[in-house]
């Protein structure tokens, strides 16, 4: 599965890093990054962090995640 994020979208209302706090971060605006690499928008995501992924991607209020099956 692969996940992206489009920061222009974010509103910084933080709830993607409670769902799934192993795969998103924030730059210090509050705004949505990777955690694994904060210069990336985009990242395969492994079997055990799918769930907390489409979980966050379901609860973004203004559709800032994406999720493309393989
Ligand atoms: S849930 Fe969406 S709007 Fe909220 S911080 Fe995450 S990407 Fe931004």
């Amino acid at each position: 599965m692969l996940c992206k994020i489009i920061p222009d979208k974010c509103i910084a209302c933080g709830l993607c890093q409670i769902y799934a706090p192993e795969i998103f971060d924030y730059d210090d605006d509050g705004i949505v990054l990777l955690t694994h690499d904060h210069s990336a928008q985009q990242e395969w995501i492994s079997d055990d962090e799918q769930r907390n992924v489409l979980t966050a991607y379901r609860k973004c209020p203004v559709r800032a995640i994406e999720i493309a099956e393989k």
